[in-house]
């Protein structure tokens, strides 16, 4: 089944400037949506983009530094970014840290800069830590756009996106059900990077809404690592039998944000996020990591797991070679894929997935 109309990037960018919002770019991987949209600022992410001619930032950076941010650089460097107001850089790795800096000390771009720390853990201190840091982007943002919203606007806000969250839930909850393709599928759940909150709670109600769902053909298997890029991959997948039933993905699964408790817009934004599902940029051990995975594979009778990294990613390199036996000791196999978001998907890896696939039977 298809999936309704879906504006793309710059059809939402160019909608939300005629109506006199501003927009962020703003760098993977975890930030408060309803904070930029209490000023009437679109937070638009930036995952590379994928096929971006990375000449433009490669004297900033080293050739071993991954693919998001190298092409996020030559985007911007070539002016890709040009419709962005502002560029929030989340400090989720050395590389993005890397990014940040050279942003602020060398291209100095015409837009203003947002450097975002995270805590790497869920400890009282945390909370407290990520509460006031989102205080200070509030001020920030208050600074350079002369407004103030009150806390009932915040509230208002995070509400919007929590109920956007929740749909998002329930199309997980619902996709061995939902008759669209793991492609479509991850079209639509991609589209919470880009879209507004609204935009995307109206899709994903008529979805929902759908009657005569289909149940999932082929070998059930969760798809871990940072971007599904290229997004060809999905359908490959497909093509050889495989159902994605479950997600550990950086841009989708692991921003799969609960509600949060508190009264006190800050602090709730900072619940959302410290309680999101683990991830190893967030300070997760590989114990949580592990028992979140085979959690999601019991769930949903998913046979192995495709970890579907970008080159040089240091966070899940890290992790991998243990994360990958403890899982295997647990009965539960996985084969390790690296991309580089400028490459077409190659024979090798499709290759891979497939023997892969012929081993979980
Ligand atoms: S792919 Fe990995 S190293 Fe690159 S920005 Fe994302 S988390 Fe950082």
């Amino acid at each position: 089944m298809e999936l309704p109309a879906i504006p793309n990037r710059i059809e939402t960018i160019t909608a939300f400037k005629q109506n006199s919002g501003m927009i962020a770019a703003v760098l993977p991987i975890h930030y408060p949506r309803s904070l930029f949209r209490a000023f009437d600022v679109l937070p638009v992410e930036v995952w590379g983009p994928p096929g971006t001619d990375v000449s433009h930032g490669g004297a900033h950076l080293q050739p071993y530094v991954c693919s998001i941010v190298h092409n996020a650089l030559s985007f911007l460097k070539k002016g890709g970014l040009d419709l962005a107001d502002f560029i929030a850089v989340p400090h989720t790795c050395d590389s993005l840290q890397g990014f940040g800096s050279i942003l602020l000390d060398f291209v100095k771009p015409k837009q203003s800069i947002f450097p975002l720390y995270l805590p790497r853990g869920n400890r009282p201190e945390d909370l407290r830590f990520l509460t006031e840091e989102f205080r200070q982007l509030y001020r920030h943002l208050s600074g350079l756009t002369g407004k103030k919203p009150s806390e009932e606007i915040l509230l208002r806000c995070i509400r919007r996106e929590e109920k956007a969250d929740d749909l998002l839930r329930q199309l997980y909850e619902k996709r061995q059900k939902v008759s669209l393709s793991n492609y479509s599928f991850y079209h639509l759940v991609r589209t919470r990077e880009y879209l507004p909150a609204e935009t995307f709670i109206s899709i994903a109600e008529k979805v929902l809404s759908r009657k005569g769902f289909d149940n999932p053909k082929g070998t059930a298997i969760i798809l871990s690592g940072i971007v599904p890029e290229p997004m060809e991959v999905l359908t490959t997948i497909t093509e050889l039998g495989a159902a994605v039933v479950a997600d550990d993905l950086a841009c989708c699964g692991r921003r799969l944000y609960a509600s949060g408790k508190s009264e006190q817009p800050f602090r709730r934004m900072a619940e959302r996020i410290l309680n999101a599902p683990p991830d190893p940029t967030r300070g997760n051990s590989l114990e949580e990591r592990k028992q979140y995975l085979l959690r999601l594979a019991d769930q949903t009778d998913a046979r192995g797991v495709v970890f579907y990294d970008v080159k040089f990613c240091e966070p899940e390199l890290f992790d991998l070679p243990r994360l990958r036996a403890k899982l295997k000791a647990a009965g539960l196999p996985s084969v390790q894929i690296e991309i580089d978001l400028n490459d077409p998907l190659s024979n090798q890896i499709v290759t891979r997935i497939g023997a892969f696939l012929e081993i979980l039977g």
